[in-house]
């Protein structure tokens, strides 16, 4: 059997410890930019490609939007002069028509947060690929729907795209925290689970937006068994013409991969193996002891809802919801588990209490 070219790696299930990581800068903005940003990147071993916007959906008009066509020379002369692979955003079909035309400079394509947003463009985009064999990598939307996140990923894979790959680079935040976008981990979690053999890359630059927590989320990613990163570098990040201000040096970029530390999905040390079992098995048995004790709850929930609605009380008792909230708070405070994860456990049971007390009193059923 032939020897397996990087890019045909890159999408295997399993890759015996090659990670899938991406470096570049947000955007193209001049040619040296460019040749002089993927030269010293592809001096570190673990970058395998190299990405750069040359169309920048910009959230606000009349900021830099790209350099268009022109700069797929210059990808061309950085597949010349390393070994990166490269990948650029495209957004409309008239953008694939322009990056299969250069098909010589460019080995695949991402889907940007904004387009994954709306069917209508990813449609049209996947449209214009038929028939084309060029990787796609899909961004997770900008809302944190699961649904449109999944369904971007059928319509190419519908489309006869066979090398698909998500990146979770995060969801707009209502209100301001310290990163720029929500990871929301459990959504990329998901996505994996329902598409477990496509490469899941994670974005630590879009989600930080700031330069100082890119390491937190890339660490984060690795030990959630991410299969790789893709991290915004630019020779001279402050004078980025976007994204300034969460881009790294080149040399950074290698600082933090050597920093950071890339897990192993699984171990074929038989103690390990044996140990995790038994961990496993203990886990399996509270499981199923905790759904038996949530069944007997929700009985005698069923049985306070007759009893209200026999007394014609209302289902939802304000002082009963405060005084069950603070002392299961402090109980598990004192057993060492955390306020927040008690509170929304209590706020999920809580709903489905109410649910069924709810049901009862529509029937009017008391027995
Ligand atoms: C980008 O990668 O530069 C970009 C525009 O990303 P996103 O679509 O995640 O906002
Ligand atoms: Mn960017």
């Amino acid at each position: 059997m032939s020897e397996l070219s990087l890019k045909e790696k890159l999408f295997l299930p399993k890759k015996n410890g090659l990670s899938f990581i991406i470096a570049g800068p947000c955007s193209a903005e001049t040619e040296s930019q460019v040749i002089e940003t993927a030269k010293q990147i592809s001096a570190c071993e673990k970058v395998k490609v190299f990405r750069v916007g040359i169309w920048k959906p910009r959230t606000t008009p009349g900021n830099f939007e790209g350099i268009g066509e022109p700069a797929f020379d210059w990808l061309r002369k950085v597949k010349k002069e390393t070994n990166l692979l490269t990948i650029t955003e495209a957004a409309t079909p008239e953008h694939i028509e322009i990056c299969l035309k250069n098909s010589d400079a460019l080995d695949m394509i991402w889907i940007g947060a904004r387009t994954t947003a709306n069917p209508f463009s990813v449609q049209a985009v996947a449209d214009a690929l038929k028939g084309s064999n060029i990787p796609v990598l899909i961004k997770n939307p900008l809302n944190p729907d699961i649904k449109l996140w999944a369904g971007a990923i059928e319509r190419f894979q519908k489309a006869g795209i066979e090398k698909i790959g998500a990146i979770h680079r995060g969801f707009s935040p209502f209100e301001n925290i310290y990163l720029r976008n929500l990871p929301k981990w459990e959504l990329a979690v998901e996505i994996k689970s329902l598409f477990p053999n496509i490469p899941l890359i994670n974005d630590p630059s879009h989600i930080s937006g700031k330069r100082e927590y890119i390491e937190e989320i890339a660490q984060k990613a690795l030990n959630l068994n991410f299969d790789g990163l893709m991290i915004e570098t630019h020779i001279s990040p402050e004078t980025a013409l976007s994204d300034a201000e969460q881009q790294l040096t080149p040399k950074d970029l290698t600082e933090l991969l050597k920093k950071l530390k890339f897990r192993k999905s699984t171990s074929d040390n038989s103690e390990f193996l044996s140990l995790l079992e038994r961990y496993r098995d203990q886990i399996d048995s509270i499981d199923y002891q905790l759904i038996e004790l949530l069944s007997k709850r929700m009985q005698i929930t069923e049985k306070i809802g007759k009893y209200k609605l026999k007394n014609n009380v209302s289902i939802f008792q304000l002082k009963r919801w405060l005084d069950i909230t603070e002392t299961r708070k402090e109980f598990g405070k004192s057993s060492g588990l955390d306020e927040n994860f008690i509170k929304r456990m209590l706020q999920l049971v809580h709903r489905e209490s109410i649910r069924l007390q709810s049901k009862i009193m529509n029937s009017n059923k008391i027995n």
